[in-house]
């Protein structure tokens, strides 16, 4: 969710939504240069969150990182490493749990051309952070140019860290689907956890990004849609939340939302069916949040014509 100044960082909305764990923006997602806080919005959200949200909450770095740059652009890769570095201080900032992100491009030659520029820019984040702050390395949708694409690109990667125990892997549904993991089915399923258990371990994998994808698999774009709106469906949604080695990660919802708003009530309670948690039909509860979003559009509507 965007977190703002006048949203106390998000954490309004996390409580207005009954949620237990979230993630936001920390700083704007297109920018290079990070936000300020304001210390008294920052102790607000320190205040509810040590309250109020029991779950973890992240924080998603922004989109223009790209740590296999340092010999193809070596300027994007100075950014780069500042941005990560920038991202970790604020999550240390407002005591997050942990800097989600991409970890950009190969330029199709392949993980070991960009290896040691991966590894080299993730310890100078490190090192210029001063803090211990997990950083989660998020797999990325797309073709065999991105890095993280596959999940045992993570484990080469962190093998050259020594294991570095600050490193933890987030697993984005939609990605992985989009890159060639047939979540739909049950093969699919078993086909990705299995490369994780034999490379990584499930011990790495920190949180699970639920999202439906609009691109068939392997059709290597980031389209994420509302549960059960797109080509991994219900019941390969709950094949995933309901696996033992899974279902027990934080998870977050990254979807349009039902009126197009981001992530909403509609995909969690969907969420939490598909989970075994709500006793409702999903597709029940999907055709009331879309009732409901019509709903809102026409009193927005007769609003703006009354004004
Ligand atoms: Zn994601």
């Amino acid at each position: 969710m965007s977190a703002t100044k006048d949203n106390h960082y998000g954490i309004d909305e996390v409580q207005r939504l009954g949620i237990n764990c979230a993630q936001i923006f920390g700083t704007n997602k297109i920018q290079w240069k990070p936000r300020e806080y304001h210390p008294l919005q920052v102790q607000t959200f320190r205040a509810v969150r040590e309250s109020a949200i029991p779950g973890p909450i992240y924080s998603h770095g922004i989109y223009l990182i790209n740590l296999g740059a340092r010999d193809e652009n070596p300027e994007i890769y100075e950014k780069s490493v500042h941005a990560l570095a920038a991202g970790l201080k604020i999550c240390a900032l407002l005591r997050l749990d942990g800097l989600i992100f991409h970890l950009g491009s190969n330029y199709g030659l392949g993980l070991k051309a960009v290896l040691e520029s991966v590894v080299v820019g993730l310890t100078r984040a490190r090192e210029l952070s001063e803090c211990d702050v997990p950083l989660i390395l998020e797999n990325s949708a797309g073709s065999e140019r991105v890095i993280g694409g596959r999940f045992s690109d993570f484990a080469t990667i962190i093998n050259e860290l020594n294991g570095d125990s600050r490193i933890s892997i987030c697993i984005d549904t939609a990605h992985a689907f989009a890159f060639g993991y047939d979540l739909a089915n049950t093969q699919g399923l078993e086909q990705l956890t299995s490369e994780i258990e034999s490379t990584l371990g499930f011990d790495r994998i920190a949180t699970l990004h639920l999202n439906d994808s609009k691109i068939e698999c392997g059709g290597a774009l980031d389209r994420h849609a509302n549960l059960g709106e797109g080509h991994i469906g219900y019941s390969g949604l709950a094949g995933i939340l309901n696996h033992p080695h899974l279902k027990s990660l934080p998870t977050v919802l990254e979807t349009p939302g039902f009126d197009g708003r981001g992530p909403d009530r509609g995909n969690i309670e969907i969420m939490r069916a598909l989970a075994g948690c709500l006793d409702d039909d999903p597709k029940i509860l999907a055709r009331r949040a879309k009732q409901r979003a019509r709903y809102r559009k026409r009193r927005s509507k007769s609003k703006k014509q009354r004004s």
